[in-house]
This record gives structure tokens, C-alpha cells and sequence, in this order.
């Protein structure tokens, strides 16, 4: 195997934690009182649920697309469920949150956070009930995810991110639709026509194509 796992019971953020563990770390926590999402929100972290971080080494500039790299093995390791993809880093099931990534760069390596609502969420869980059900899945979502993630960087330190990028449109979510973004610097709406080599959406407004490497996604017809 070549991941070295750290469990713990309770844990601020899985984050926090994987910073002092080298690459191919990988820490795990039944339960975080600070866990966060992007943008220092906070991501819900009650027990029952999967919570990990994956230490992994720094790919330089190609590192941001390390985020579309662990969606895919995610969706792999969840492939039993129709989850799809939600730019830039969230895994949904029935267009519900079940999972959420989260990408941060420490000296020399990056912190691959991962939570997954196995047993209770603030939108969607897999097992709503049977927490024992839940708790065996845990394990085993670990272990496909981390095989998976093995696999994925592989084929991105191989072939590049275009493999990559041809799975995660395969599940994207919202492609061709009607969207809008919110931006740091504003909102605009156009259709979802993919993401670029980089890993950038691709916002089709009229005959142009806007590019953008942060904000917030959501579809249209839920804005009105
Ligand atoms: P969005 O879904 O709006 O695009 P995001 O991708 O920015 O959000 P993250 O930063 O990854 O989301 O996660 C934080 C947000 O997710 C929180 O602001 C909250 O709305 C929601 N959230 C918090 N905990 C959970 C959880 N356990 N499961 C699903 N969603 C959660």
C-alpha cells in the first residue's frame, strides 16, 4: 500500500493535522470540530461521516488541477452511486452536495481534503439511517478513493491532465446549461460549455468564451 493512514477519533480539521505528514500521508478523523470548505467556510463534520486528508507531492503549476484529479477518483470510488460532478470541486448525488474537496498547498506537497456524508449531511447522506451500514462503507470508500487517487496521478503525471479532464466532463454536472457564476469580482451568466487544459470553466456568452478560475456555480432555472 502506499498510503500510511493516521486515524484519529476527533480532529479540529483533517487539514490542520496533515500538514506535519509527508507525502502519501493520509489522516483520517471520525468526527472535526473546525472542519472548513473553500473560501474558509465551514464544512459540517459530525460523527459517522468520512473525513480524510491525503497528502500528496506539489505539482508546481500544474497543481490546481490536482483538484480535478481527486473528483474523478472520488466518483470512481462512488461509482456504485449516479454521482456527478459540480465545478469546481463537489460531488453530487440527485443535484445534492454528498461530498466536497478541498485543495490546499503546504510547503513542498498538497493537502487533498475529502469529506463524504455517509451517514448525516445538511443536504444529502448516503445512509440516512444504519449507521453501522455507514461505518463499514467508511472504510471502504477509504480505501477505493486512496486506489483511485493512486491511479488518477498516475495517469496525470503520465499523460497529462487531458485524460483527466475527458473523465471529469464525462460526469460533469450542468454541461451545456444555463448558468450563472459568482465571482469575487461580479456575476455573470452564460451556458456551462466544459472546462479548459487548465482546468478553467468555460462560460459561452454569445459568441465569446469567458474564462473563469474561481466562483460559485448554480443553474439558472434554480435563481429564478
Ligand atoms: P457550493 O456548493 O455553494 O458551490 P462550495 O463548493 O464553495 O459550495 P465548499 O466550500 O466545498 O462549498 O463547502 C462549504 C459549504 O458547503 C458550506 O458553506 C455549506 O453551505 C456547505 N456544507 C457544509 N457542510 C457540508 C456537508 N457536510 N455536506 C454538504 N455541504 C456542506
Amino acid at each position: 500500500m502506499l498510503w500510511t493512514k493516521h486515524h484519529f477519533d476527533a480532529l479540529d480539521s483533517t487539514q490542520d493535522e496533515a500538514r506535519a505528514y509527508p507525502p502519501y500521508s493520509v489522516v483520517v478523523a471520525e468526527r472535526q470540530t473546525r472542519g472548513r470548505g473553500r473560501m474558509g467556510r465551514t464544512w459540517e463534520s459530525p460523527a459517522g461521516n468520512l473525513y480524510l486528508t491525503a497528502v500528496v507531492p506539489d505539482f508546481g503549476d500544474r497543481t490546481p488541477q490536482l483538484a480535478f484529479v481527486a473528483a474523478v477518483a472520488l466518483a470512481e470510488a462512488l461509482a456504485d452511486f449516479p454521482v456527478r460532478l459540480k465545478w469546481p470541486n463537489d460531488v453530487l448525488l440527485d443535484g445534492r452536495k454528498i461530498a466536497g474537496i478541498l485543495l490546499e498547498r503546504a510547503e513542498g506537497k498538497v493537502l487533498v481534503g475529502v469529506g463524504v456524508n455517509v451517514v448525516s449531511a445538511p443536504d444529502l447522506a448516503i445512509y440516512a439511517t444504519g449507521h453501522l451500514q455507514g461505518r463499514i462503507f467508511c472504510d471502504i470508500l477509504l480505501d477505493r478513493f486512496l486506489k483511485e487517487l493512486r491511479e488518477a496521478m498516475g495517469a496525470f503525471q503520465e499523460k497529462g491532465f487531458e485524460p483527466i479532464r475527458r473523465k471529469w466532463l464525462a460526469g460533469a454536472f450542468h454541461l451545456g446549461q444555463d448558468i450563472i457564476v459568482k465571482m469575487p469580482q461580479g456575476t455573470a451568466a452564460g451556458v456551462f460549455a466544459g472546462i479548459d487544459a487548465d482546468g478553467a470553466l468555460m462560460l459561452k456568452q454569445a459568441d465569446t468564451i469567458k474564462r473563469i478560475t474561481v466562483g460559485d456555480v448554480a443553474l439558472m432555472k434554480d435563481m429564478k
